[in-house]
């Protein structure tokens, strides 16, 4: 078969077509819709979670030296004051006299010029640099295609505030929480005295963050309802050179990507952050960037070394003693921190993009879409499919079915349609294999066994079936 990959060209296609199948709605699509939020469909939530599983296998249940964690979405505000969010987890908003439209200002440097101002530092750039170069060099209202109608930027907090209690006036303001990351630096000493664990060790958290960001867009990509899944790694500086542990990580971070995601190499590269663009506190960040149709978008901070800052941080405001005890040495310090740091839902995005086929099949008009998702993240492992819907088929197909999911196997049976269709139909579903059931089956109970991405079929029994349902059968 002639390989023709088309990948996907834009990120409109990809969400009607994501729309279609079930992998992701529109948010309060009945009501009109609310701007950039996106609810994960059948398929999609199967995706989402089979990443999220691969994920914490990946870092939590594979090592013995990391910990899970859960911590509640509403912190004590004090946390944010402590952690700098309140004074300055911002992004610098412009707005355009032209099309009266607001944007993020740094971002619309870098969209428009491959140059980068003196002394770049991303968001972290002043204002009037930032205006500056938005004026010299003409970048235009990206609606308008206008230059020049620019107001000097202002920084703007991406924090979500509300408030707690019955009352709304006399309850207290609180966040919703912009990072995992706070909830497991609070919880330090808890986790360790709970496991009792000596330094070097790390505490991994999944959960939904909030960022009230001033331009969302490019579909899931940048929404203001999002999912990360971080952690945490505490180490004595003293012990350990934070180069050699940084890069350990960086490295387990990008291995996640390319050998558990399987995301082709090619769309990936990693990124140092320039020197003006780390925070004061921070001595290296490298960001692994995938190349999504609208250019190289952050996919995750491989490792982003925040030194002492967080826990020294939490004990001064609030009084309590954030150190490690190492007994031996009859020494107590602050541990250094190294975080790699996963946005989830980019992550399904990429995995979208990087699967998503469009070939032609021999002796057929139409070519096929077909989501060639490794075998761990395929939603369905299986189709099962009934030749005919009659003559008992469809029975025998059932039960095979019903048998197999309560095994624990996720299949999905489908009889409507020519059985031409139904191969499609699963193949846009990124379903590795189709089991059908014809007449020869009910004699003796024989299959063919199709495979999504060679279309090779071969005649098997159930018994042989368990085999071929893994990843190293499947090929991916
Ligand atoms: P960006 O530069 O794109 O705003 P960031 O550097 O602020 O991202 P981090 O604070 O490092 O992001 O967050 C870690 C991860 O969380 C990111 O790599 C990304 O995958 C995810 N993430 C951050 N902001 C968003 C968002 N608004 N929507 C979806 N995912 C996000």
């Amino acid at each position: 078969m002639t390989e023709c990959q088309n990948k996907v060209n834009n990120l409109e296609e990809l969400a009607k077509f994501c729309n279609h199948k079930g992998y992701i709605f529109q948010g309060s699509a009945i009501y009109g819709g609310l701007a950039n939020t996106w609810d994960y469909g059948p398929l999609g939530v199967e995706l989402k979670n089979n990443i999220r599983q691969l994920w914490w296998k990946y870092w939590v249940h594979d090592r013995d030296d990391i910990f899970g964690l859960d911590a509640a979405i509403l912190m004590n505000p004090k946390v944010w004051e402590a952690s700098g969010h309140v004074a300055s987890f911002s992004d610098p908003l412009v707005d355009s006299k032209s099309s009266k439209k607001r944007y993020r200002a740094d971002k619309l440097i870098e969209e428009f010029t491959n140059e980068r101002p003196a002394n770049w530092a991303g968001e972290k750039t002043p204002p009037e640099d930032l205006y500056k170069f938005l004026i010299d060099k003409n970048i235009p209202d990206p609606e308008t295609g206008e230059t020049n109608c620019w107001t000097m930027p202002r920084m703007f907090n991406l924090m979500f505030k509300t408030k707690q209690g019955v009352l709304e006036e006399e309850g207290d303001d609180i966040y919703l929480r912009p990072e995992t990351a706070q909830g497991i630096f609070v919880n330090f000493k808890n986790v360790q005295r709970a496991t009792r664990q000596k330094i070097p060790f790390g505490i991994a958290q999944v959960g939904k963050a909030f960022r009230n960001e001033i331009t969302p867009g490019n579909f899931t990509f940048r929404t203001r309802e999002f999912e990360q899944m971080e952690v945490e790694y505490f180490f004595d500086p003293a012990q350990t050179p934070w180069k050699v542990l940084f890069e350990e990580l960086k490295d387990y971070s990008f291995k996640f990507i390319t050998e558990v995601l399987k995301i082709s190499q090619e769309n990936l590269r990693l990124r140092d952050h320039e020197p003006n663009e780390l925070s004061h506190y921070s001595k290296g960040t490298t960001d692994i960037e995938y190349k999504f149709p609208f250019g190289w978008g952050e996919l995750c901070a491989a490792g982003a070394y925040r030194g002492a800052f967080d826990l020294n941080q939490h004990q001064i405001h609030s009084g309590k003693d954030m150190q490690f005890h190492n007994q031996v040495e009859k020494r107590r310090y602050i541990p250094h921190v190294i975080e790699p740091s996963f946005g989830l839902d980019r992550l399904v995005l990429a995995v979208l993009v990087d699967c998503f086929y469009i070939e032609p099949v021999e002796g057929s008009k139409e070519p096929r879409r077909v989501m060639k998702f490794p075998y761990q993240l395929a939603p369905y492992k299986l189709g099962v499919l009934p030749l005919m819907d009659k003559d008992g088929l469809d029975d025998l197909a059932k039960k095979v079915y019903r048998d197999l999911r309560s095994q624990g196997i996720y299949c999905v049976y489908d009889e409507k349609g020519s059985i031409g269709k139904r191969y499609r139909r699963q193949d846009e579903n990124g379903t590795p294999w189709c089991l059908t059931v014809d007449y020869q089956s009910l004699k003796d109970k024989t299959f063919t066994l199709r495979h999504r991405d060679t279309l090779g079929q071969v005649r098997i029994s159930l018994d042989e079936l368990p085999k071929y349902l893994n990843s190293s059968v499947f090929g991916k």
